[in-house]
This record gives C-alpha cells, sequence and structure tokens, in this order.
C-alpha cells in the first residue's frame, strides 16, 4: 500500500482537504462570472456530476460581487454547502481581499502578482528583488488579513508558464523556481500565522510537475507544516490523451504518496472532467465510488465471447457499489488472476461458463447464454443486490 505523506488538514467550506482525508475532486466553471444565474446553473451540474469543490474566475472587482450574488443564489436553492474558490488574476490583492467574504476559498497565482510587469530576461538589481518581495509582502499581508477574518482558505498555485520575471531571473523557467516561488508567499503566510492554505505546482509538461511536486514534498517531508497539495496537468487538451497525460502527472505523485486534491484540466465540458478524476482515483485504491471491473484481455485460449459478455456483464451489474466483479476468458488463469474479486464469471469451453463467489466456484457448469442471469442471481442471493435507480 501507499504510504501517503500526511499534510494539514485545511477547511474549504465543509470538505476537508489533507491528512486522511479523502482525495477531493475539484473541477472550473467555464460560464461568465457575470452572468450569475448561468454560473450556477453550471456549479449545480457540476456538483451533481461529482464536483466536490467549485472554482470561479474572478478577474475584477465587479466579479468579486458577483461571487456575492452566485453565493446567495445556491442558497436560495438549499446548495449554500457547496464549496466555492474564487480563481484571482493580475494584480488581484484587493479583489481576493473582497471576494474572500463570498467563497471558501481563494485562489492567488504569485507569478501574476506582481507589480510591474517586465520584459522576460530583463535584470535585476538586488535592491529591485527586495523592493518587489517587500510589496508583495505589504499587499499579502491584507489578504492574509481578509483570509483570516472570513476564515477562507488560500491556494496558492504556481504555473510553470506563468512565473513572475523576478522568479525566472533569479531561478530560471525550472521546477525548482515554481517551488521557491511557492515558498515565498508561504513564507509570508507563516510570519502572519496563516496556515489554511493549499499548494499547487503545475504544468502543461508531466515531467516538470513531477519534479517540482516531488521538490516541495521532500521539502516538507521532515516538517510538521505540510500543506495540502492540489495536483494537475495544466492545458492538458482534449480527447484520450489530455486523459491519459492528466493521469500520467496525477496518479504518478498520489502513487508517491504525494497530493491531497485533483483536478484534471480538460479542453471539453468540465463535467467530463469529473469521471476521469474518479477514475484515477479509483484505479489506485483511494476511493471507490463504482464497480471494479476485472476483464482479461482475451486470447487464444478465451472459452466465450469476452468482447460481448463484458459490455452486458457492466450493463447489468454497474448501479451496485462497492463490488468488484471479474469476468476471465478461462480456467487456466482466469480464477487465480480475479484474485480478489467478489464475483467471478470464467469461461470454461464448450458453451459453458462457471460463476465464482470469491475464490469458491459455485456454479460449475452454466450454459454460457445463462451466465449474466445466474451472476445477477448469485449476487442477489447473497443479498448485494439493489435495483437500479
Ligand atoms: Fe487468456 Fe485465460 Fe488469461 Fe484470459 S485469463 S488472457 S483467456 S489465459
Amino acid at each position: 500500500m501507499m504510504k501517503r505523506i500526511l499534510t494539514r488538514e485545511v477547511a474549504v467550506g465543509g470538505v476537508t482537504i489533507g491528512g486522511n482525508q479523502p482525495i477531493a475532486v475539484q473541477s472550473m466553471i467555464v460560464e461568465d462570472t457575470a452572468n450569475v444565474k448561468g454560473c450556477i446553473d453550471e456549479i449545480l451540474k457540476l456538483h451533481d456530476a461529482g464536483c466536490e469543490i467549485v472554482r470561479v474566475t474572478t478577474p475584477n472587482l465587479k466579479d468579486a460581487h458577483h461571487l456575492g450574488a452566485i453565493r446567495e443564489g445556491l442558497a436560495k436553492v438549499g446548495k449554500s454547502h457547496i464549496p466555492l474558490v474564487a480563481d484571482i488574476h493580475h494584480n488581484g490583492y484587493k479583489i481576493a481581499q473582497e471576494v474572500s467574504r463570498y467563497v471558501d476559498k481563494i485562489r492567488i497565482n504569485p507569478g501574476l502578482f506582481v507589480f510591474k510587469r517586465r520584459n522576460p530576461g530583463e535584470e535585476y538589481s538586488d535592491a529591485e528583488i527586495r523592493e518587489e518581495q517587500d510589496k508583495i509582502r505589504e499587499q499579502m499581508v491584507k489578504v492574509i488579513e481578509a483570509c483570516k477574518t472570513n476564515q477562507t482558505a488560500m491556494r496558492i498555485g504556481v504555473n510553470h508558464g506563468s512565473l513572475s520575471e523576478r522568479m525566472l531571473f533569479i531561478h530560471g523557467d525550472t521546477p525548482a523556481g515554481m517551488v521557491e516561488s511557492a515558498l515565498e508567499f508561504i513564507d509570508i503566510c507563516e510570519d502572519e500565522a496563516y496556515y489554511d492554505i493549499i499548494v499547487s505546482l503545475k504544468a502543461s509538461r508531466v515531467p516538470v510537475m513531477l519534479e517540482a511536486n516531488r521538490l516541495i514534498a521532500r521539502r516538507w517531508a521532515d516538517r510538521l507544516n505540510a500543506y495540502p497539495l492540489h495536483l494537475g496537468v495544466t492545458e492538458a487538451g482534449d480527447g484520450q490523451y489530455a486523459r491519459v497525460k492528466s493521469t500520467a502527472g496525477i496518479a504518478t505523485l498520489l502513487a508517491e504518496g504525494i497530493g491531497d486534491t485533483i483536478r484534471v484540466s480538460l479542453a471539453e465540458d468540465p463535467i467530463e472532467e469529473i469521471p476521469v478524476c474518479y477514475d484515477i482515483l479509483q484505479s489506485l485504491g483511494l476511493r471507490k465510488t463504482k464497480v471494479e471491473f476485472i476483464a482479461c484481455p482475451s486470447c487464444g485460449r478465451t472459452k466465450f465471447n469476452l468482447t460481448e459478455v463484458v459490455p452486458k456483464v457492466r450493463a447489468a451489474t454497474e448501479h451496485l457499489k462497492g463490488l468488484d466483479i471479474a469476468i476471465m476468458g478461462c480456467i487456466v488463469n482466469g480464477p487465480g488472476e480475479m484474485a480478489d474479486a467478489d464475483y467471478g464469471y470464467v469461461g470454461k469451453g464448450l458453451g459453458r461458463v462457471a460463476i465464482y463467489r470469491g475464490r469458491e466456484e459455485v456454479l460449475k457448469n452454466v450454459p454460457e447464454n445463462e451466465g449474466v442471469t445466474k451472476l445477477i442471481a448469485l449476487i442477489k442471493e447473497d443479498g448485494r443486490w439493489e435495483e437500479p435507480a
């Protein structure tokens, strides 16, 4: 079993991130924040799909107040418990202070919280570096005060593609620069005794986000205040490759015990992100939200039409909760390899299949065309059947 790196627990409304809490699933709506009704509708849809924390873009002060209206609108339909996150943009100190009244978490990007844009590669003197650091501190203290007053959490969300020019000058375009960018803001929070922090270090290239997250996890390995990490691969794109790419980044870190909340960023309807998140978590044994189907790939030994039977079994049983069901092509390897599944459907040849409960072959000689019915009957007999909703 993977050992999860223990982080602080940080409450984001009614969802707690970190510690031994379940890895939380989150996403972001795409509606214009000024369209309050549209935002509420999209938030409700995302939440119904399983999104546990919903982020909304907040590019200006007007939109900070729209977040207030969105929060009110959610309360009117009895959904005030949905945790909301305001995503803050360039020089958004004032926006962050204002919107912290209405949301459960603000997300700031240290790379965008700068005072004077500079050209890439432009040199900084030591005095200029100190001056920018002082200004950042001065403004961040105000944001932290607002977050403390309103009991709002903060994600310090660093993106590889938007490191500040100062960080690029000092550290280069590197995972180490991403880590330093986050630590600079974390230090200010800690100096102000504010610890409701979640950190993300995202990149559109998987090796970069892997390295940045491993670096910060190593920095925190021996301290008490390890903060929860929000994992994601930015701008992953769409379709199959985006899902594979996101999984490669997120699952690799989770398997190393790194990460407390995840977002799969797809260039698709955000609702499509949610099942990918839950599939990543289920495949790693971190959360179980549906039947786990184990099916062999089939080979020359396969004793029935596996590609027809797998969807049939899935269609009949996928509404059940918490079961592991195996469909294996033959008795040579099938019973051993379906391991600890709760039920098994195994080919025997000559139009016959066997139905297993755990490792026990309960029905030894079932005509293939009755296999699915007999499997369901056994699940019912065991009291583990529920009628589909
Ligand atoms: Fe082939 Fe049997 Fe293994 Fe399936 S379980 S892949 S049929 S050997």
